[in-house]
């Protein structure tokens, strides 16, 4: 029995054991760490697979992350803004065709208008769906009191990536200035859990400078966090950000960032085991089937984008960023093709909550 074998026979793997997985090379033993990452999926989650309809609902932001296209300084950007009526016709469609829940992200805004907005449209939502559609957020830091809000008027997941868990690495992707601070989000995401949202977080791969102990580390962090689901993917370039243009002949090759972001999805699902974990659309944007190799390696979330056609195209947050040609309906008949292919269900109709916020609750009662 070779050593990757021995490794995936354990019940707890140690961080070395993961460094040997992440690093390993041959194709046949990356191949058998996907497959025991599927059949850990199968045995934790079945071989179901859950949708969020994601709603795009706006690119202004007050931040200035050195790689994201909707940054601030990116004076190119088109601004565009979702008005409530167009969210709720979004959304209504997204409870009409069966998912059970839809996921709102937007550029970072914490003024009062932008905070009211929200609740409201929350409010909203539920109205429309008789208290139905699970609603999941990724609208960047907020205060606790914005958090609670939300919270209480209905939305109960907030996706919220740390980028890196390796603070000099974060300080590097961001601005040196009080804005853009590495602890100020793990403490977001420490509000976050104590007022009960189920918690994501996240990691881009493949960033310069990373290393796959920090990979590792990113896993660890996770389960330190006590983190309840997980959206990763690779790095992108975009031409028209700080990071795009300084790295722009520099970054890991683009087989090797799939690679890695598959690595990630598999070694998360065998060592956290029961948390929701996303197939991303930057991995899609890499690979074209990048998220049904997400699948197969462990992966029970689709995200579908459901933002209006008109703005699809000034989301841009990297290059080429996939399905911005494609209406809502185009990409859910897309990814039911893709899922039936890997063999996995599609389960409507149901939140599919994480298994792992799931079992703390019940062991709360
Ligand atoms: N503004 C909120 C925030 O930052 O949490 C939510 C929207 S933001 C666009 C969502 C995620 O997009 C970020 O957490 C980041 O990981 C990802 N993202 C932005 N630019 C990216 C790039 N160039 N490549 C890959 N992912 C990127
Ligand atoms: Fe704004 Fe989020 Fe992009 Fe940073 S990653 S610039 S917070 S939209």
């Amino acid at each position: 029995m070779n050593n990757i074998e021995e490794i995936l026979k354990k019940k707890k793997l140690t961080k070395e054991d993961l460094l040997i997985l992440i690093n390993t090379e041959k194709a046949e033993d990356i191949d058998r760490i996907y497959r025991k990452a599927y059949e850990v999926k199968l045995e934790n989650i079945g071989n179901k697979v859950y949708y969020r309809g994601l709603i795009e609902i706006g690119n202004k932001c007050i931040k200035n992350c050195l790689y994201c296209g909707i940054r601030r300084e990116n004076k190119k950007i088109e601004f565009f803004e979702m008005t409530r009526e167009e969210i709720l016709e979004s959304a209504k469609w997204i409870y009409e065709n069966g998912f059970a829940s839809i996921a709102l992200q937007a550029g970072e805004r914490k003024d009062e208008d932008f905070v009211n907005f929200i609740e409201e449209l929350l409010i909203d939502i539920k109205k429309i769906s008789n208290n139905k559609l699970g609603v999941t957020l990724s609208l960047g830091e907020q205060t606790y009191e914005t958090y609670k809000r939300w919270y209480d008027v209905g939305a109960h997941r907030y996706l919220l990536r740390i980028e890196s868990s390796n603070k000099d690495i974060y300080n590097t992707l961001h601005p040196s200035d009080p804005l853009h601070n590495h602890d100020t989000r793990i403490e977001c995401l420490m509000d976050l859990r104590k007022i009960g949202y189920q918690v994501g977080t996240g990691v881009m791969i493949g960033l310069p400078g990373q290393t796959t102990n920090d990979l590792v580390d990113d896993i660890l962090f996770y389960e330190k966090m006590d983190i309840d689901m997980i959206g990763m993917g690779p790095y992108i370039l975009h031409d028209d950000t700080p990071m795009g243009i300084k790295y722009k002949n520099e970054v890991i090759s683009v087989e090797k960032r799939v690679e890695l972001g598959l690595k990630m999805i598999a070694l998360t699902r065998i060592y956290l085991k029961d948390v929701n974990i996303a197939a991303t659309t930057a991995l899609q944007g890499l690979d074209p089937m990048g998220r049904e190799k997400g699948l197969k390696a462990g992966a029970n979330i689709l995200m579908p984008t459901a933002t209006i056609e008109e703005h699809k195209a000034k989301y841009q947050l990297y290059n080429d960023k996939p399905g911005i040609s494609d209406n809502a309906r185009e990409s859910k008949e897309y990814l039911d093709r893709s899922v039936k292919a890997v063999g996995d269900q599609i389960i409507y109709d149901d939140w599919g909550d994480s298994p792992h916020f799931r079992k703390k609750k019940m062991e709360e009662i």
